[in-house]
Formats: structure tokens, sequence, C-alpha cells
């Protein structure tokens, strides 16, 4: 029988959740996310999901590797299914796992019995396959402790499989599960990870990046596409909503005091992005906000930018470390986009001294001068919707 993947689902969030509906949504993501590699069988049973090929030129390398991406897999290895029978399951181990056996020094058998009326424990079962390899390898001892190679027998209801080697799997919970929220993508190395910690949390994105042309570059906004795009194997396929933001930050200029001008453009982003939210019925916002960072991630400052959005903000980075973010941004692969010298909207008209603990009442001041609502609905008129894939 042909090599297969499987993957271990996340059974402790299994108690708040729905179980069927998070089983449901993780099938669905996983058939999606191995659309490219060919046809493959998915279904789940007794906190197992498998992914069986359907045809010869399933790329079960590729597949494998989108798999590690998939939210709410804690564990995934490649197995080889086999009958139901003892030796089927020792010769499956000495064809699937010869080279292995060959190379190790010391190994254990551990099996696992799912189906009850299977006629050994699985004991009973360990100690045969483990007896027979330990002659037929003489390079191999058994090690129950250490062992360099564990081979692992899966009696389930429909197979048994063997294999080696679990790796842990991306964790979390399947993407949407817990609704969608928008995500305020800058170039920056914080926004990427706060998004993919989000994702990681179940829910599903929608990316909205401000865009201030032609004091930002075009290169600036495709590597924030390609950040969008870094994200995907996670995410799943996003939509970035590139929202034209020059008018409003040139009326700041024209009309604030430039010591509030941070703080002003912010309430902006968040007022834009309230609004796209509604449109693509998200419950949340999310920035890569870190407390302290900058002079506008002062919690003053968050207090107000809050202030003018009534759905909850979610920071994820909130209390992180540059360090402890940069360490996230390298392991998801964005880091090496984020630190490409493309200046972002925000850096351009960075007053020299930000204020640091702005009052509500010079806030509503400042835009008392403006027509907030005006430039907020001209920029969500102007919105550029992108679609980006893995
Ligand atoms: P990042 O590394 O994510 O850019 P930062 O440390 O540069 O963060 P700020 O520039 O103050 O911090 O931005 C704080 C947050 O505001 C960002 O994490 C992001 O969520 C949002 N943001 C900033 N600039 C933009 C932008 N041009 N488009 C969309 N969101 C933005
Ligand atoms: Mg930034």
């Amino acid at each position: 029988m042909e090599e297969i993947i499987l993957l271990k689902l996340g059974e402790l969030v299994l108690k708040g959740l729905n179980r069927r509906s998070f089983e449901d949504k993780l099938i669905a993501n996983t058939r999606r996310r191995l659309q490219p590699f060919g046809k493959f069988r998915v279904y789940t049973k007794q906190s197992t999901m498998y992914a069986e090929p359907q045809e010869p030129g399933c790329d079960l390398d590729g597949a494998y590797e989108a798999l590690k991406k998939v939210f709410g897999v804690v564990g995934l290895s490649r197995a080889r299914a086999c009958a139901k029978d003892k030796d089927a399951m020792l010769e499956t181990a000495v064809s699937y796992l010869g080279d292995r056996l060959a190379a190790a020094k010391t190994f254990k058998v551990e099996s696992k019995r799912a189906d009850k009326s299977f006629p050994m424990t699985s004991i009973q079962l360990s100690q045969y396959v483990g007896g027979e390899l330990d002659e037929r390898y003489p390079n191999l001892k058994v090690d129950v402790h250490h062992p360099e190679l564990t081979v692992y027998l899966e009696v389930r209801d429909y197979a048994a499989y063997v294999h080696a080697d679990p790796e842990p799997g991306a964790g979390g919970l399947p993407v949407g599960i817990n609704g969608r929220a928008v995500s305020l993508l800058s170039g920056g190395i914080d926004s990427p990870v706060a998004s993919w910690m989000m994702a990681k949390r179940g829910l599903a994105l929608d990316m909205v990046h401000f865009f201030s042309y032609p004091y930002t570059s075009p290169e600036a906004r495709d590597k924030v596409l390609r950040l969008a795009e870094l994200l995907t194997p996670w995410c799943g396929r996003l939509m970035v909503h590139v929202v034209p933001f020059t008018a409003i930050q040139e009326e700041l200029r024209r009309k604030c005091p430039e010591e509030l001008f941070t703080i002003l453009m912010r309430r902006f982003m968040m007022r834009i992005a309230q609004a796209v939210a509604g449109r693509v019925k998200a419950g949340a916002l999310i920035t890569g906000e870190s407390l302290g960072q900058v002079a506008s991630q002062t919690m003053d400052a968050m207090r107000l930018t809050g202030g003018v959005c009534g759905l909850p903000i979610l920071r994820p980075c909130v209390g992180m470390d540059k360090e402890e973010i940069v360490t996230i941004a390298r392991k998801i692969g964005t880091f090496e986009t984020s630190i490409l010298p493309y200046e972002d909207c925000c850096t351009v008209f960075t007053p020299r001294h930000p204020r640091l603990h702005p009052l509500p009442g010079e806030i509503e001041a400042a835009e008392a001068l403006l027509d907030v609502e005006g430039l907020v609905q001209a920029a969500v008129d102007g919105i550029e919707r992108i679609k980006v894939g893995p």
C-alpha cells in the first residue's frame, strides 16, 4: 500500500470548542492547502487526520512540507499503510524503514491499538515486531529510553500504519474557527508576526496597508504584498486592501501640530481599518504594537488610537521584546523581507518630537479642524484590493 501522511490534531483545544466544527474547519483548510500537490483524500478519525494520495502524480514531499504550516495540527509523520496483521506490519517496517533500521544503533517499537478487536495487546505487538527486527538487523540494540530510531505501529479502523519520527506541527487552531480580523500590515518586522500569531489562534485575516505614494515607493508596496504572500502558507489566500493615505497625511501636516501628527495619523488608520472590517465582516483589528517600543506605543497613545474604534484591537506583540518578535519573524520566514530598506508611510512624516502622552482634549481640538468623515470616506473609496495566493 502507498505512503500517506498522518496528522495529530490538537486535542487539548477540543475541550473549549465544538469538536465537529474544529475538525470540519481543519479538513477544509487542509484540502485547500493540498490542492497544488495533487488529489488527496482527507478525513479524520480518532483525533488523527489522514491525507492519502489518490493518484500516482501526487507530490507527497510538497504536501508534507505544506501540512507543517497548517494550524490545528500538533504533529505529523509520513506513514505506510498495511494490513492489520503482525507479519504485514513487520514486513512493512522492513521495506519502508529498511535504510533507517540498517543505519541505527539503537531502536524501539511503540505500538498503538485503536482497533480493540486486534488480537494482540500493544505490548505483545511491540515485542513481536521488535524481537524480529532485532534478529534481522545485527547492528540494532533495543533501547526503550533513548532510542536513536522509534518505529511506530498504529492499528486503526481501516488499516495499520508504520512510521518513524513524527515531527511537530504548527499547533494553534484551524484558521477561521474563531472568525475574521483585519490586520494592519506595514512593511516592518512586527506586524507580519502579529498577523501570524493571531492566525495561529484561529482567525482568518484580511490585510490593510496604508500607502503614501509618492512619498513611499512602489517597491515599498511590493514589499508588503510579498510579506502577505509569505504568510499565505499559514493563513491561506489573503486579500490585501491597499489604502491611499497621502491625502490624509498632507492634510494633517497642513493643519495639525507636528507633535501630534503620529497619533492623529494612527487614529485615521484605525477608523479606516474599522470600515474595512465592517465590509469584510471582521470582528477585530490586529496591530504589531509593543508597549513602549516607540512614541505611539505608550499606554496613553494606545488608549487614544483605540478610542476611535468600537472593535477590539488585538496586539499579540504587546508584551514581547524586539528580540522575541525577531525570533518568530525568522522562524516564519518574514524577517529577511521585513528588513529590506524601504520607507514606511509612518517614517515619512515622523515628527521630530512626538508627544509621548497626548491628552484627549488636544487631539479633539486638532481633529475639529479636519473633515474626518470625508477624509476617511475618500480613503475607503480609493482602496485597491489585491488577492495574494501561496
Ligand atoms: P512594524 O514593525 O509592524 O511596522 P513598528 O514597530 O514599525 O511596527 P509602528 O510603525 O508604530 O511600529 O506601527 C505600529 C503598528 O501599526 C504596526 O505594527 C502595524 O500594525 C500598524 N501600521 C503601521 N504602519 C502601517 C502601514 N503603513 N500600513 C498598515 N499598518 C501599519
Ligand atoms: Mg512600522
